[in-house]
């Protein structure tokens, strides 16, 4: 079996739609039990979300607007594509409808003048909503079996609207139950990506970009073969091609590889695909809808080495550096526990840690818009100690990233930090702090925003990552 996801540029206009339905009738020739999942298409989201946010404030002209405008976006592939009359107009009053539900939904945000999470996960999952019934009806015209089905049918989450996660028993019970028949019968699934249900039915979404995480939960709770991610790249590179345009494509990552460099920002997978492959041991895909012999990535739970011990860099931004600093804190026992603890019931997500061995500091980056949540907490925390005088100040370091240099050959390889930091120092790049995962298959440095993109390809430079061979070219040869 085989759950094929195709993402926001995947989709995202009519002729990306028909170029997606090759792709989906070529991988039913080879596997009838073929599963697929949709993004919305590319900006559908941001719109949804935006007019959300403006309703909130009392602005009625936003959803309204772009209420006419993503009707037109997804009838011009209704247009292009569905030539049978009937059809065209089932598809075309049922994106009405959703519309109009989503602006219904606008008008009460725009009276009670507040979005809660939960609200905003209805209007948000929106999108997917629209895009799965388009691309099924586009898969009928072609004379596939094809049908859509909203994954708050599937996948169960718990109620962390925003970033929900799937209870996975609960989610491959219902999965199997509703796509099973369905496969047996012939016909093709479309699921929505991103969305999710709470036990009692409550829409919930697995934060953004999430789609990728839906498949990967689909292909495990249906024990699936293959999870095949198809973007608008060849497959996961030895960088962002956006910030280094000689990067390379990976023929090959470990599940552990390719979720740190999800989890540093890599945003080719979300960075919680790689569990649900890991624990049902599926081997995932990236591939290119615009490329599609292209071989792209697989990620796998062995990777073949390869000759180079640094594979690929990454970069997270819009994060700040949060320290806790004093001399009288030096053998107080109990203050990183302390510290981490507070963090913790803010529900912030601590990204790296360090701290020096003089215990006069403990260091830790946050993403940016948890500030004000973080440092008052600590203030709170620490009361006594700061008035004490055992600790001086909690200060945060704004405009910062995570480079991440990321490969399982770093392993006992000597001089790799050396390497990197002679790559920074020669472009004067100063490095603010620095952490070295036990995995050692990643180290990260902290170094500001506006260095970020000039440190990646100092970085990629050094370890001459734009030498690696294309592996569409190593497949033609072999
Ligand atoms: P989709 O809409 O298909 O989910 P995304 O925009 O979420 O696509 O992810 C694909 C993008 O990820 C690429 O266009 C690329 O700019 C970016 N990206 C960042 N790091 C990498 C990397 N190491 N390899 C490939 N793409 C990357
Ligand atoms: N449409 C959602 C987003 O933009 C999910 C996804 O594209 O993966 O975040
Ligand atoms: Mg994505």
């Amino acid at each position: 079996m085989l759950v094929l996801k195709f993402g926001g540029t995947s989709v995202g206009n009519a002729q990306a739609f028909a170029q997606v339905a090759d792709i989906i009738q070529a991988a039913r020739q080879r596997d009838p039990n073929t599963v697929v999942v949709t993004s919305a298409m590319a900006g559908v989201t941001n719109q949804l979300i935006a007019a959300a946010q403006a309703a909130a404030k009392g602005d009625t002209d936003t959803y309204q607007r772009v209420r006419e405008e993503l009707l037109a976006k997804h009838q011009m592939v209704v247009g292009q594509l569905i030539t049978d009359g009937a059809e065209r107009a089932a598809v075309g009053q049922l994106l009405e409808e959703r519309l109009q539900g989503f602006e219904r939904l606008c008008r009460a945000i725009a009276i009670l003048g507040e979005l809660t999470a939960r609200g905003l996960d209805v209007v948000a999952g929106m999108g997917e909503r629209l895009a799965a019934p388009l691309l099924a009806a586009v898969l009928r015209a072609r004379g596939l079996a094809a049908e859509a089905v909203d994954a708050a049918e599937l996948i169960v989450t718990d109620d962390n609207f925003g970033a929900a996660d799937p209870i996975m028993d609960a989610s491959r019970q219902k999965t199997r139950a509703r796509l099973l028949p369905m496969l047996e019968q012939g016909i093709l699934p479309v699921c929505t990506g991103y969305v999710g249900a709470t036990a009692d039915g409550i829409p919930t979404t697995l934060g953004r970009g999430g789609s990728d995480y839906s498949a990967a939960i689909l292909g495990a709770c249906l024990d699936a073969d293959e999870v095949q991610i198809w973007t608008d790249v060849d497959g996961i590179l030895t960088a962002d091609p956006r910030v280094v345009p000689q990067a390379r494509t990976l023929p090959e990552l470990s599940y552990g590889e390719a979720a740190e460099l999800a989890y540093f920002g890599a945003k080719v997978l979300h960075p919680k695909t790689i569990l649900p492959a890991i624990e049902q041991g599926i081997p995932l895909r990236v591939l290119n809808t615009f490329n599609p012999t292209h071989p792209g990535t697989r990620v796998v739970k062995d990777a073949r080495p390869t000759d180079g011990t640094v594979k690929a860099i990454s970069a997270i931004k819009g994060l700040c550096m949060v320290a806790v600093e004093g001399r009288g804190m030096i053998g107080v026992p109990g203050i990183a526990a302390r510290t981490f603890a507070a963090v913790a019931r803010q529900k912030v997500n601590v990204l790296m840690i360090s701290q020096a061995s003089s215990e006069q500091s403990i260091c830790f980056v946050i993403p940016q818009s948890d500030r004000a949540k973080v440092i008052p907490a600590l203030e709170a925390e620490f009361q006594t100690e700061l008035t004490r005088r055992l600790i001086d100040r909690v200060t945060a370091l704004e405009d910062i990233v995570i480079v991440a240099v990321v490969g399982f050959g770093m392993r006992g390889t000597p001089g790799i930090a050396a390497k990197v930091f002679g790559a920074l120092g020669d472009a004067r790049i100063n490095v603010i702090a620095v952490a070295q995962g036990s995995s050692e298959a990643n180290i990260s440095l902290v170094v500001a925003q506006r260095d970020s993109d000039e440190a990646v390809r100092r970085i990629h430079a050094a370890f001459q990552l734009d030498r690696l061979p294309d592996p569409a070219v190593a497949a033609t040869a072999s």
